[in-house]
């Protein structure tokens, strides 16, 4: 039995006082049951958040981190920095680090055995493009980027990583795939998983659903058999929304 788990990326939205109103805000849904509650907040709000978030029942994301401990990497943030403002879930190669910050597949897969080693639970995000879904390359990509991902895992690590499916062309756009396209492409990463690290590691692993999802329109994605929740970035920013789709899960 997998729980599902509702996962909102804020992106670049949100100062610490903004985040703060979120945070008192969700609170009315901390009674809410069966369903793992996660948001991804920017960098700048995680540490208020940590305390803001206490008694929602919403634990705390961040959206990127380096794979290194420490050095001279200016900018950048490690995992244990991370870890140490109570951040338990960690976006790792959302499509608009892949896009605009040079993510590649082999500095995803160190991401995700670096959070991994430090007790983060990397939410894995991998989606094809609109030309290559036109290009029927919808199953290589999903496949080539997954395999890479998770290069170097053990099958029992297989299970603390939560992987995002999220076709590019739907995040932000208001296209959303048919539910039932998205659970065969969600289907296909969890047969890729099972090749590789054997069918307990594929029946175990939990693969959202990301793009465009709204409270009108989760019901449909979480009653596929293959789809144990959502990342979700809108509908996300608003409290009263995100509990919506909470409830819808
Ligand atoms: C996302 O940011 O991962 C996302 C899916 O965004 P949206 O829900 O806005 O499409």
């Amino acid at each position: 039995m997998r729980t599902p788990i509702i996962a909102g990326n804020w992106k670049m939205f949100k100062t610490i006082a903004e985040a703060k109103k979120f945070a008192e805000e969700a609170k009315a849904g901390s009674d809410i049951a069966g369903v793992q509650k996660v948001i991804c907040a920017p960098y700048t709000a995680l540490s208020a958040l940590s305390e803001a978030l206490q008694g929602s029942g919403l634990a705390l994301g961040a959206q990127n981190m380096h794979f290194e401990e420490q050095g001279a990497f200016t900018g950048e943030i490690s995992p244990s920095m991370l870890k140490e403002i109570g951040v338990e879930y960690v976006i790792i190669g959302h499509s608009e680090r892949r896009q605009y910050f040079n993510e590649t597949d082999e500095t995803v897969n160190k991401k995700v055995l670096a959070a991994l080693k430090h007790g983060l639970v990397p939410i894995l995000c991998v989606g094809e493009s609109l030309e290559q879904r036109e290009a029927g390359e919808t199953a290589k990509v999903v496949r080539t980027q997954t395999e890479a991902a998770l290069a170097g895992l053990e099958a029992e690590q297989v299970a603390d990583v939560v992987i995002a499916y999220e076709p590019i062309w739907a995040i932000g756009t208001g296209k959303s795939s048919s539910a039932q396209e998205a659970n065969e492409t969600i289907a296909v990463i969890r047969q890729v998983i099972a090749e590789r690290f054997g069918q307990d590691a594929g029946a175990r692993v939990r693969i959202q659903y990301g793009g465009s999802v709204k409270p009108e329109n989760i019901a449909s994605y979480l009653s596929q058999p293959d789809i144990d929740g959502a990342l979700v970035g809108g509908a996300s920013l608003d409290a009263a929304s995100y509990l919506q789709l909470v409830k819808g899960s």
